[in-house]
């Protein structure tokens, strides 16, 4: 029996549009299966550079400038707390660990034309994605949940898909999953594999008339992402410019540290900002312009990516937690990756797992840096700070920074922090000993 399609690909956000893209592009022929009717809210807005070259490969480039979203220069940190934190040797502290700050220009990224990327409200960011890859031949079907997908037969897929009351079959060649944190594939297929370290929690929304400036170091620094950190264990806030007027707020804490507040997600929003009052005033004069939404089960790997006829993409294959702004470029990177493995396979008659081999390892080594760098800035959060200012180090974090962590080459700047983070943890008697957090995670390379 023949297929309706070459791929399926099941869910429409970021990841799913773009292989969408890349497949039609190379003549595949591609369907997109998206639940949700767009545009429609969602989680995630701050870009990083590596999202550049995707999206000018597959054309799209132009239409995210023409939305005018805000442009993202650079990121920076605070912290409430003056504290007298010992240098140990590092340089260019200027900031002394209460604020540190990066701006793109500051590092050349290969395929990156320009220095600053977007923070985007991703019902209109998503809504350009998914209307591209229709420009390129792919047949999107709206409102249409994938059930389930059945891979008895050894000569195709076979996918159940529900148009409201209605549950209509297809076949295709293959299944891409790109379904997002609801991990389609991964729990039908049971490969999901909670975080045994990371088990964070979010509450956020947006607010209209923040004064960004009252909390940025200078007026031009006021579109970055901030990262602001609350004197309570692992938690911090996030503010992110979405127009001129709006700006997305939320607080990030570990899940039991929600459950042990015993409210609701107001009342915590507004309680843990309390012991910021700097941030606490500038948001109650703001206006609260959407209801607080709460994103928790995050933070899993998936035993496997790939297999016989299919592939796991974007946050369908894998999600950290989002301190850096990774998720969008993950998943971008990720559709790039698979559909290069995707399109030789396909070619060659040929879906079996082995032929997406490439991709499993380039992704599961980048993604692993990205772990790892963020369980060693919960881990001692200090160490970050020195090493984004000290001129030594500077550059390779912000290669990091930039999600540049596709290429062979470990990052200098994680190998260095493995073995400083190593240094503290051994010696009781070190000078940052006192400033280790508790989350520990395992190093990335052993
Ligand atoms: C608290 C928090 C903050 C974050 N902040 C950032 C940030 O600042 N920057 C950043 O880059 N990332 C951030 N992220 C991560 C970001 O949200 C994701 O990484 C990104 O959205 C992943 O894109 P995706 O296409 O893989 O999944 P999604 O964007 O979730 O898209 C999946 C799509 O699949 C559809 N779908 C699901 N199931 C089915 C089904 N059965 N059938 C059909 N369709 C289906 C969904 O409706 C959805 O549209 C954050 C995440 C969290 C939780």
């Amino acid at each position: 029996m023949s297929v309706d399609y070459d791929v399926a690909v099941i869910g429409g956000g970021p990841a799913g549009s773009t292989v969408a893209s890349y497949l039609a592009g190379a003549g595949l022929s591609v369907v997109v299966f998206e639940s949700e009717l767009f545009p429609r809210e969602h989680v995630g807005e701050s870009l990083v550079p590596a999202t550049t070259p995707v999206l000018s490969e597959i054309g799209v480039l132009d239409d995210v400038e023409a939305a005018g979203f805000p442009r993202k220069y650079g990121a920076a940190w605070t912290s409430a707390e003056s504290r007298n934190v010992p240098h140990n040797g590092f340089t260019g502290l200027d900031h002394d660990f209460r604020a540190a700050e990066v701006m793109f220009v500051e590092r050349d990224q290969p395929g990156v034309d320009r220095d600053y990327t977007f923070h985007v409200d991703r019902g209109k960011f998503d809504l350009i994605l998914l209307k591209h890859a229709e420009s390129r031949g792919a047949k999107v079907f709206s409102g249409a949940r994938v059930l389930n997908v059945d891979f008895a037969d050894p000569e195709a897929v076979a996918l159940t898909v529900r148009f409201g009351p209605r549950e209509v079959p297809f076949r295709a060649g293959m299944v891409v999953d790109a379904s997002g944190r609801s991990t389609l594939l991964g729990r039908q297929l049971r490969y999901k594999v909670s975080d045994p370290v990371f088990n964070q929690y979010a509450v956020h929304t947006w607010f209209e008339g923040l004064d960004r400036a009252a909390v940025a170091p200078s007026a031009e620094k006021e579109d970055y992402i901030f990262v602001h950190f609350l004197p309570i264990k692992d938690t911090w806030v996030w503010q992110i410019p979405i127009t001129d007027t709006i700006t997305s707020v939320g607080v990030v804490t570990q899940k039991k540290l929600f459950a042990e507040a015993n409210t609701d997600r107001e009342a915590f929003f507004w309680d843990f900002l309390s012991s910021r009052p700097d941030l606490h005033k500038a948001l109650q004069d703001a206006q609260r312009v959407r209801p607080f939404k709460a994103e928790g089960d995050y933070s899993y790997s998936m035993k496997e990516i790939c297999g016989d006829r299919f592939v796991l993409i974007g946050d369908a294959a894998r999600f950290v937690d989002p301190i850096f702004s990774s998720g969008v470029s993950v998943a971008l990177n990720s559709a790039r990756i698979a559909a290069k493995d995707i399109i030789a396979a396909h070619r060659a008659g040929d879906y079996a797992k082995t032929r997406f081999a490439g991709y499993e390892e380039k992704l599961r080594r980048g993604v692993r840096y990205w772990y790892e760098f963020i369980s060693i800035y919960y881990r001692l959060n200090v160490l970050f700070t020195a090493f984004v200012q000290d001129p030594r180090y500077r550059i390779d974090v912000l290669k990091m920074l930039q999600g540049d962590v596709y290429d062979d080459e470990e990052p200098k700047a994680l190998v260095a922090m493995r073995e400083a983070v190593a240094a503290v943890e051994n010696n009781p008697d070190h000078l940052w000993h006192p400033y280790l957090g508790t989350l520990r995670a395992p190093a990335a390379t052993a």
